[in-house]
């Protein structure tokens, strides 16, 4: 099916809105990172494409890509990412939007190799599972092959590329958004925590039990 002309319009003006608010909060600076969103009337998305920054894109930079991989004419190279996201839309028909960003605190978990702990009562509510995906087996940046797998399951809305950075899905590209900034506060706060936990001589055992009430409930249900 032809995409029609207002869906693109509108798509890409809340494409453009989420890639501001991400630049504005500090998740993305400079070219890095990308954005998509599913259309609603075509088996299609709008995304940033290669070289754009997130403060930068515009109706007229954006670039329209069918499922199937044809780019429509456009002046831009397609970004180095577009293949891991229509993989996604392809697998999940319940993602309508990803947004991928190279987010400091996050990038310095997984640059570490180690996963972030989902610390806080809203990143267990929200995302629950973090997974850290490592680099491409042929070397280089994760790609469709390496990052797909992880998001069969679907309740998989997060997850972290080691030494590259976040991606947070969602049906809208406001949930998505919301996760990214999700996974780099959490990864602050971890950090905080580990520094102050060590700089006071505190153990896990120190810690709360329980940081959400079903946490709460499996545990008694298992006794
Ligand atoms: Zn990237």
């Amino acid at each position: 099916m032809k995409p029609d002309v207002n869906d693109i319009e509108c798509k890409k003006d809340a494409l453009i809105a989420t890639a501001r608010r991400c630049f504005d909060v500090g998740i993305q600076t400079n070219a890095g990172g990308n954005l998509s969103v599913r259309l609603s009337s075509a088996d299609a998305i709008i995304i940033k494409p290669s070289g754009v920054g997130f403060a930068e894109c515009t109706r007229d930079n954006l670039q329209l890509v069918h499922l199937d991989g044809t780019v429509e004419p456009s002046a831009f190279k397609p970004s180095k990412d577009l293949e891991f996201h229509l993989d996604l839309y392809r697998i999940r028909p319940d993602i309508n939007a990803i947004v991928h960003c190279h987010s400091p605190w996050a990038t310095g978990y997984a640059s570490a190799g180690l996963e972030i702990p989902c610390l806080t009562v809203q990143t267990m509510e929200k995302i629950g599972r973090l997974p850290l995906i490592p680099l491409s087996s042929n070397g280089g940046p994760q790609t469709a092959a390496d990052i797909s797998p992880f998001f069969q399951d679907v309740t998989v809305r997060a997850a972290i590329l080691a030494n590259h950075g976040t991606i947070g899905v969602g049906p809208t590209l406001t949930a998505a958004q919301y996760l990214a900034e999700i996974i780099e506060e959490t990864a602050h706060v971890a950090y905080v925590r580990d520094t102050l936990m060590a700089a006071h001589g505190k153990t896990e055992a120190d810690l709360p039990k329980y940081a959400t009430q079903k946490d709460a409930a499996a545990d008694l249900a298992r006794k």
